[in-house]
């Protein structure tokens, strides 16, 4: 259960098409199971990939455009009819509590668990929680209305002790201790390496959502050297004006910024559905950055540990 693992459930923009749904996708961390965005599909996906939807303990939602929200009053309608008891965690832009309470009234839902939503200040990078497997921030990015991404990183995971270090010195409880948090060990009047004693730590796993965005106006330090990074390209770059005036980037662009970003691996999506086939995007963001994988429904990426 070591997964750091992103499954996408949809990857078109505005409208379903071509065998695309509009935006979702869910990021599994160990078991633990966060839904990001919820275009419709989103349900029809989870049952068709195997994703068990009372699984999901929290939802991010980028903005709200209707594709990536259309599909949140059916899913969490749904949840009650599979009598869900746990909370659940909603984290939006403002307007988020005003969109369900007003769909769940209108269409007399009855919602038999408790749903807290939380509206996100979009000014800076913002830590919005936490749990054992992971943390979650937000950070504004540039669309045409309020939107931000998400940087999800892996709690780092605890340094394990050589077994025969253990014996070998007769280290006591305390000493155990110490040499967990980093210390060295003497023995004898000597100093013995911590390196010598632990295993080397596994690196924290990272993963970067950028829904819709221009590459442009947003601050990204934070996103530098991240191991994947998801960013929109509903446009070949021989679109870039209509690009920036619906407040999206191209291929080109996203592929530019993994590469200044020095990120491990690119996936792009949100396509328009003008493309039939997303071959011509991908091919445009490898000619930047090689490591660039075309995200589709069902795609699944797993960092390994
Ligand atoms: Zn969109
Ligand atoms: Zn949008």
């Amino acid at each position: 259960m070591d997964k750091f693992e992103l499954t996408i459930l949809g990857c078109n923009s505005a409208m379903p098409a071509h065998g695309r749904f509009p935006t979702s996708q869910v990021l599994n961390v160990s078991g633990e199971l966060l839904l990001i965005d919820c275009g419709e599909g989103t349900q029809m996906r989870m049952s068709q990939y195997k994703i068990k939807r009372n699984q999901i303990r929290h939802i991010l939602i980028s903005h709200l455009h209707g594709d990536h929200i259309y599909g949140l009053p059916g899913f969490l309608g749904s949840l009650s009819h599979l009598s869900r008891t746990a909370p659940l965690k909603i984290y939006g832009p403002p307007g988020l509590q005003e969109y369900v309470s007003t769909c769940l009234r209108i269409s007399q839902s009855h919602i038999d668990y408790n749903i807290e939503i939380v509206e996100v200040a979009l000014s800076s990078l913002n830590p919005l929680f936490r749990t054992s497997k992971f943390t979650v921030e937000a950070f504004p990015v540039n669309h045409r209305i309020p939107c931000m991404g998400f940087l999800i990183k892996e709690t780092p995971r605890p340094v394990n002790i050589k077994k025969d270090a253990v014996s070998t010195y007769e280290m006591s409880i305390p000493e155990i201790k110490a040499v967990k948090a980093g210390q060295d060990l003497l023995r004898d009047g000597k100093q013995i390496p911590n390196e010598d004693l632990t295993h080397p730590r596994r690196r924290a796993r990272s993963y970067a959502y950028c829904a819709d965005t221009q590459i442009y106006g947003w601050s990204k330090d934070h996103l530098r050297g991240i191991d994947m990074l998801y960013h929109e390209a509903t446009y070949l770059d021989e679109l870039r004006e209509q690009a920036h005036t619906r407040g999206h980037a191209t291929a080109l662009e996203a592929a530019e910024l993994a590469k200044r970003l020095d990120v491990d691996q690119l996936i792009i999506g949100h396509y328009s559905s003008r493309y039939r086939s997303i071959d011509a995007l991908v091919e445009e963001a490898q000619t930047v950055f090689p490591n660039t994988v075309g995200g589709y429904d069902g795609m699944i990426r797993n960092i390994d540990a």
